[in-house]
């Protein structure tokens, strides 16, 4: 298949891992953060970390949306349901991910709620149309790949006068995410960052630039084929053997410095920044999220409806707080494998098909602590 087959060439990926062993200072440490969790699997799935030398880790980004959701926005949305009986129409990703007082999506579902899973915005619209004497919720969530579907509902509910349409607006993006982890009060070490790749097809690479310049930290633009993930490991070692710190872009196939200025120009007209937003594992972070502009204000769920800030803690003893923001990996997680699994996940990290835990579940990176097996069967590999 074009432009897949040819990102995941077997050849091609010795001849990488060979250049990478050749570049790598055996003097030191190289800590990688791939930002998006599409990264994190093809890491784990095509076994991209074992092509690794040993100084190369990969360090696991935030770059999940589901997982990066507080579980107060879900009690919020869980709320809509049942206090103001709206259809909310979600994706299923986000179904199962633990809520408040052992609540989700989908138990609130089974206990009668109006939820439905929907492949897009235009399919809530149609649930919209086809229901004029009920509310119907969209539940946002993503980075900037995601908004502009979000602006177009937004502005087609306008244009056709669709009164019971509305969004629970949760976009989030992706270089305010990256500042946070870095500004955090213990920063992880990382000395360069695998750069989103569909949301840079969005935004272009140039918001990373005044980042990589003012934290000293390059920036590749990585793909999400595993030779992706291996040619922008080795530009990444590169740049840092040469003490840069530049923006470089490996996904030249889809992402320019610019980006899409239609899709650009359509979010400005129906979105804008809020103050701040709270990201799971990294707290409130100052403009890092979207919400509705007042001129569509009757299109915005939070304004329509009493929505009042919940503050809700995660399940005890799940790390994904710290698995988001690089200071833990999975296999730190004693639930890992035990308590926790994509059947009964006790952290969003697992729920979600971005999740690192979900990863490491996925490709047998799991460690059963009392058998030394993971669960189906795979030798361990930490
Ligand atoms: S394994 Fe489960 S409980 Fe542990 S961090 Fe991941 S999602 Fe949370």
């Amino acid at each position: 298949m074009k432009y897949i087959d040819e990102f995941r060439q077997r050849d091609v990926a010795q001849q990488l891992a060979g250049a990478i062993a050749h570049s790598v200072d055996p003097d030191r440490h190289y800590r990688l953060m791939e930002f998006c969790g599409g990264h994190t699997h093809a890491i784990f799935r095509y076994g991209v970390q074992d092509l690794m030398p040993a100084n190369v880790e990969f360090i696991h980004g935030p770059g999940c949306p589901v997982c990066v959701l507080p579980t107060g926005r879900i009690d919020n949305a869980i709320q809509l349901v049942r206090e103001h009986e709206v259809i909310l129409c979600t994706y299923a990703d986000l179904m199962r991910v633990p809520a408040s007082e052992r609540q989700s999506l989908i138990k609130a579902k089974a206990a009668g709620g109006d939820i439905r899973m929907v492949y897009s915005t235009q399919d809530a619209l149609n649930i919209a149309r086809d229901n004029p004497d009920r509310q119907v919720v969209f539940f946002a969530i993503g980075f900037e790949t995601t908004t502009p579907p979000t602006a177009v509902a937004v502005k087609q509910a306008q244009a056709e006068g669709l009164k019971n349409f509305s969004v629970f607006c949760n976009h989030v993006l992706t270089p305010a995410a990256m500042q946070a982890i870095l500004n955090a009060p213990e920063p992880v070490q990382i000395d360069g960052f695998l750069g989103p790749s569909h949301v840079s097809s969005v935004i272009g690479s140039r918001p990373y630039e005044t980042f990589a310049e003012q934290y000293a930290k390059p920036i590749v633009i990585a793909g999400f084929e595993p030779l992706d993930v291996m040619q922008s490991a080795l530009m990444l070692i590169r740049q840092l053997n040469a003490g840069r710190h530049q923006v470089e872009n490996e996904y030249s196939r889809a992402v320019t410095r610019d980006g899409n200025s239609k899709a650009q120009a359509l979010v400005a007209e129906v979105l804008e920044l809020r103050p701040q937003f709270e990201w799971r594992g990294l707290g409130l972070i100052p403009d890092s999220a979207l919400r509705i502009k007042p001129q569509y204000a009757e299109f915005d769920a939070e304004r329509r409806f009493a929505m009042p800030a919940i503050k809700a803690s995660d399940v005890k003893g799940c790390e994904c707080p710290a698995i988001l923001r690089g200071a833990k990996k999975p296999q730190d997680c004693k639930l890992l494998g035990t308590v926790c699994t994509p059947e009964n996940p006790m952290g969003s990290c697992m729920v979600s098909s971005e999740g690192a835990c979900a990863a490491y579940w996925s490709y047998g990176r799991v460690r059963n602590h009392s058998a030394g097996k993971s669960p189906n069967g795979l030798a361990l590999s930490n």
